[in-house]
């Protein structure tokens, strides 16, 4: 685009040129109709004077009674002077001399003139050489013959243009005299000078027409030209522009798979989204819903370029979910703004579902930015494949997710396993030893579990389980880990507790699996009874493997103290808080409840 200026400039130049060329082609023809037409015309006038001069010296002659002698003897008889008395009357001559071989006037129209003798160079060099001599000049109009001459408005007498044509008379190849014609040639020669002015005037009209015509139509053709050439020029760069702007995008495209492969959570992956988006696609601010773990709502996730999302979005809020293919508002006659796009300020946007292995995972929503005004549904396609590579990305971190649940989590329960529970109790026990942090572990058994599965079956046992499982859960805080380790045992990994706050931590856990009621079928099972035992880092050990075994020595020591009951491994200050009497009660009353 900005070559248009200067191709502008250039043809204004052009037709800033070509003015003074057209002026200066009408200047040279209005000189041309004035200066050239006279020497043309006195050459024009010069050859035709010089054969009417033969004529005329043929027919003086020929009228001679006898030529030879009149000239050689320079003697005219009366006849002669009678015929020659008649010329200037009968042609266009109106002087006439006869002179001898010698230069001597023996006849002119002019009496006073006959005896004189022509001495001039040109008689002796040309026309006694038998050269036809020719000769034009100005004369007052009173040196011609014959002529009523009208004065100027002035008063000065006006000129007449005369030519004077020497005719050389030969007898058998001899010089022997010679004959001088004067004619007036002003009117002619006048006459042919404006007739050809007329004719190069006209000549020149049409051949300056005819170029101002060519010239116009190559200018026009030439400014067509350029035309198509910055049209071109135009195009090409807007498919450079185009082109650029691809490449950038495919490679915006291949960096957001890559950083996408290397997410590890999905907050991390719409972070990374956001960023991306804003650069890929600049114009429009935008929006990520995911599907939560229910399936019935939809979570904001992630949002960019000034774009805000709500926290929770119903599925049936979104045509785009509902129709289940990408909608887009905007682009039709009749359309329905989707509930979740509200407040809605008529700016068109765009609904993509996000879609991972044939599954709806979540939505995509775009909205033109208030600020640009570019073509908004031109990145549909380049969004689209945005959205497919973010479906993707959804779908492999949450595959992962439920590749490490399921490595690190008891499919019964939900709970952390063996595996993960002795990870973290490293973990814990090293952040304890670097920092001082207080760390309990309490190892718990379900009392007479057995009993469960005898008398009611391996179902009502997984039931039980279950049941213990939640109760662990609801007891744990911020960074506290609930685990099953295996069978109908448990655990609770307590970080940043004080070893008295645990010793009651467990006691609560005690008495809330007591308070648990866990129904099969019509009825309600036996009521529930865990042991559990307490360690204490250091107090107890500085190794996880030294914590684990104390506290499940701790465990043995309450099951053999009667079960339902908390017992604080040896050597601690810390006592289990239950008076002996009440577990003893407690655990009787299981024992009975066991054995129904
Ligand atoms: P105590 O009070 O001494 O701990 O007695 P108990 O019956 O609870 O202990 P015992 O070790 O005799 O029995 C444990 C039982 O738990 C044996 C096993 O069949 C059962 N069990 C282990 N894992 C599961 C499980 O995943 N589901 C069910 N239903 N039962 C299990
Ligand atoms: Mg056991
Ligand atoms: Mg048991």
């Amino acid at each position: 685009m900005t070559h248009r200026p200067a191709g502008k400039l250039l043809s204004k130049l052009k037709t800033l040129l070509l003015l003074p060329l057209m002026l200066a082609a009408a200047a040279l023809s209005a000189w041309a109709v004035y200066s050239v037409p006279s020497p043309i015309v006195d050459r024009m006038l010069e050859a035709d004077l010089r054969k009417q001069a033969d004529t005329w010296r043929r027919a003086v002659l020929l009228h001679l009674s006898n030529s030879k002698d009149a000239f050689v003897l320079g003697e005219l008889d009366e006849h002669d002077r009678e015929y020659l008395n008649l010329v200037p009357k009968t042609s266009d001559v109106y002087r006439l001399k006869l002179f001898e071989s010698d230069g001597t006037i023996f006849w002119s129209t002019r009496a006073e003139e006959i005896g004189q003798r022509n001495t001039k160079e040109y008689f002796q060099t040309a026309v006694s050489q038998g050269v036809v001599y020719y000769k034009h000049e100005e004369k007052p109009a009173t040196e011609v013959d014959g002529l009523m001459t009208a004065v100027n408005p002035d008063g000065s007498i006006p000129n007449r243009e005369v030519a004077e044509v020497y005719s050389p008379v030969m007898h058998d190849g001899i010089f022997i005299g010679a004959i001088e014609f004067y004619s007036d040639i002003t009117d002619v020669r006048n006459t042919f000078i404006s007739r050809v002015r007329m004719s190069l005037a006209l000549i020149s009209l049409v051949t300056v027409t005819a170029m101002a015509i060519v010239s116009a139509v190559v200018f026009k053709s030439n400014r067509r030209s350029l035309r198509q050439v910055e049209e071109r020029s135009a195009k090409d760069q807007e498919i450079m522009a185009n082109q650029l702007q691809l490449a950038r995008e495919v490679k915006l495209l291949g960096e957001l798979n890559e950083w996408l492969q290397s997410c590890r959570s999905l907050g991390e992956l719409f972070d990374m989204v956001s960023e991306f988006m804003s650069h890929l696609l600049p114009d429009s601010e935008g929006s990520i819903y995911v599907f939560s773990n229910s399936r019935d709502v939809l979570d904001g996730c992630a949002s960019w370029n000034g774009g805000s999302h709500k926290d929770h979005i119903q599925p049936g809020e979104c045509w785009g979910l509902r129709r289940g293919r990408t909608y887009e508002f905007g682009a039709s006659e009749v359309e329905f703004t989707c509930a979740h796009a509200e407040p809605h300020d008529g700016r068109p946007y765009f609904c993509f579902p996000i879609l991972a292995h044939g599954e709806t995972v979540g939505l995509m929503h775009l909205r033109s930015r208030p600020s640009r005004a570019g073509d908004f549904s031109g990145c549909k396609q380049l969004a689209q494949m945005c959205a497919e590579q973010i479906s993707m990305a959804i779908a492999n971190v949450r595959m992962r997710d439920q590749l490490h649940d399921q490595s690190v989590r008891d499919p019964l329960t939900g709970l952390f396993n063996r595996r993960h529970m002795t990870e973290c109790l490293r973990k814990f026990v090293g952040a304890s030893q670097s920092r001082g942090r207080p760390l309990s572990v309490v190892s718990i058994d379900v009392d007479h579990f057995k009993k469960f599965n005898d008398n009611h079956g391996h179902d009502a046992g997984d039931m039980v389980l279950r049941a213990v499982g939640t109760a662990l859960e609801q007891a744990c805080d911020g960074e506290e880990v609930a685990c099953r380790p295996g069978g109908e045992e448990f655990a609770l990994l307590l970080p940043g507790v004080h070893p008295e706050d645990a010793v009651t931590k467990a006691e609560l856990l005690r008495q809330a699996v007591e308070d648990v009621v866990v129904r099969y079928g019509e009825k309600a099972l036996p009521r529930i009874s865990i042991s559990l035992g307490v360690a204490h880092y250091p107090a107890h050990g500085t190794m996880p493997q030294d914590l684990l075994r104390a506290s499940d020595e701790a465990l043995y020591e309450a099951k053999a103290k009667g079960r339902n009951q908390v017992c604080v491994a040896e050597g601690t200050a810390a006592a289990p808080r239950n008076p002996p009497a009440q577990i003893a009660a407690a655990g009787s009353a299981q024992d009975k409840d066991a054995a129904a």
